[in-house]
């Protein structure tokens, strides 16, 4: 099959004029001028003409149990009372409820250019429930250890369900102890070694919050008070920074995902500089935490790539990685248009060991792609970024895809 375009978006940031990519199965083999393309065979073309031709994007942190929760918990003044919110709500969906809001969360992540997304998966009890999702989803396993939501069965069953429905779906499994506030080192120590057995990759939420912070570097603050009156274990804090606390615990590896990275210390920045982890930014979740300014260029001057998440919508109002970047780059003037592309596409698949697989259009490549309209000849990426429209193209796996009416 050959999809044509007037405009391809490469992979290196190339624009490619009048441009056609063949695909056979799920695979691109072959991506150059129509006119050097369309003359070899008689394969059905799909010319989609005045369209500008994208790597499907790639959400890397997201949260599909909570989609039905939009604008349900108002931006809080702190974020321990945001966390009794939430926890609050789950009680009160069931497994249907859930079920229903992942299947939206893939519709809502379709119609606005996402093929692949890194899911943090908090309700392995509905695991056994889900079907397949018609995009990329990596599942990463979310746990905690301090007062559990599951007992261990259940979670386990559930994890059991995750494994053997992932061998047949698009995407891949991963773990995801949800933060050093609430997941344990001992849990960290097994989480690295299951990971090393398997081969599996880990995201964390570290470093997010000020309450965070204040309860490692100094061992207090609102954070420490309801988390030690839960029962939790203090005696790792008012020792230094999260990320110190991690690191030096020896279980983080430069394969490590780590959502937010929000306060830093300064040594923090020298162990970044060794340990080289992949780092995801959420924009309009950090806008809504009011959190201090991410470091993007710092990061970006160590050579650490930043990939961009939209967070669940407990936190955010849609799931459209376009709109966090409109709205990132009021904060970050520096960037150029291809740049944020790049952010979209090529570096959550770098993030999910994908590169050259996922987020580019090139020979090799899996064949997810997304087309919007052209609006007039300036900057191609900028017009992508800017578009507000579902894409009125989808391939996901080789696959042409139908989008479901809302
Ligand atoms: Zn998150």
């Amino acid at each position: 099959m050959i999809i044509a375009a007037d405009i391809v978006l490469k992979g290196n940031g190339e624009v490619l004029p009048h441009g056609a990519i063949r695909v056979r199965g799920n695979t691109i083999i072959e991506c150059a001028p129509l006119s050097e393309i369309s003359g070899k065979s008689q394969e059905k073309l799909i010319d989609l003409k005045d369209s500008i031709l994208s790597p499907g994007f790639v959400n890397a942190h997201c949260h599909l149990d909570y989609q039905e929760f939009k604008g349900v918990i108002p931006p809080q003044k702190s974020f321990t009372e945001w966390i009794k919110k939430i926890n609050a709500l789950k009680n009160d969906f069931s497994n249907q409820d859930y079920c229903e809001a992942i299947h939206h969360g893939y519709q809502d992540l379709l119609k606005t250019g996402t093929t692949t997304v890194l899911n943090i998966a908090a309700m392995p009890e509905v695991f056994p429930y889900l079907t397949a999702p018609p995009l990329r989803v990596w599942w990463f396993m979310e746990m905690v250890d301090i007062r559990s939501r599951l007992g261990t069965e259940e979670a386990l069953i559930g994890f059991f369900f995750l494994m053997e429905r992932t061998k047949k779906w698009l995407g891949g499994v991963g773990l995801s102890p949800h933060a050093p506030y609430t997941a344990s080192s001992g849990l960290y120590r097994h989480v690295r070694r299951c990971a090393d057995a398997t081969n599996m990759l880990v995201s964390t939420h570290l470093a997010e919050s000020r309450e965070e912070q204040e309860m490692f570097l100094y061992g207090k603050g609102r954070l420490y008070d309801f988390l030690q009156k839960l029962g939790r274990e203090m005696s790792d804090c008012g020792h230094g920074s999260v990320l110190s606390s991690l690191w030096e615990s020896g279980v983080m590896t430069s394969d490590w995902i780590l959502a937010h990275l929000n306060y830093l210390q300064e040594y923090d920045f020298e162990i970044l500089r060794q340990s080289r982890p992949k780092v995801v930014h959420c924009p309009r979740c950090h806008t809504y935490f009011g959190h201090q300014r991410f470091e993007m260029e710092r990061l970006e001057e160590m050579g650490i790539l930043v990939a961009l998440g939209t967070d669940s919508l407990a936190s955010n109002h849609s799931l459209d990685l376009r709109s966090e970047v409109r709205h990132a780059r009021n904060h970050y003037e520096h960037k150029t248009p291809v740049e944020w592309w790049r952010m979209m596409t090529s570096h959550g698949a770098w993030a999910l060991k994908q590169e050259g697989k996922l987020g580019v259009i090139q020979e090799g490549a899996l064949a997810d792609l997304v087309a919007f309209p052209i609006s007039g000849e300036k900057d191609y990426f900028e017009q992508v970024i800017e578009s507000r429209c579902a894409p009125h193209y989808v391939m996901v796996n080789g696959k042409t895809l139908l989008l479901e009416e809302n």
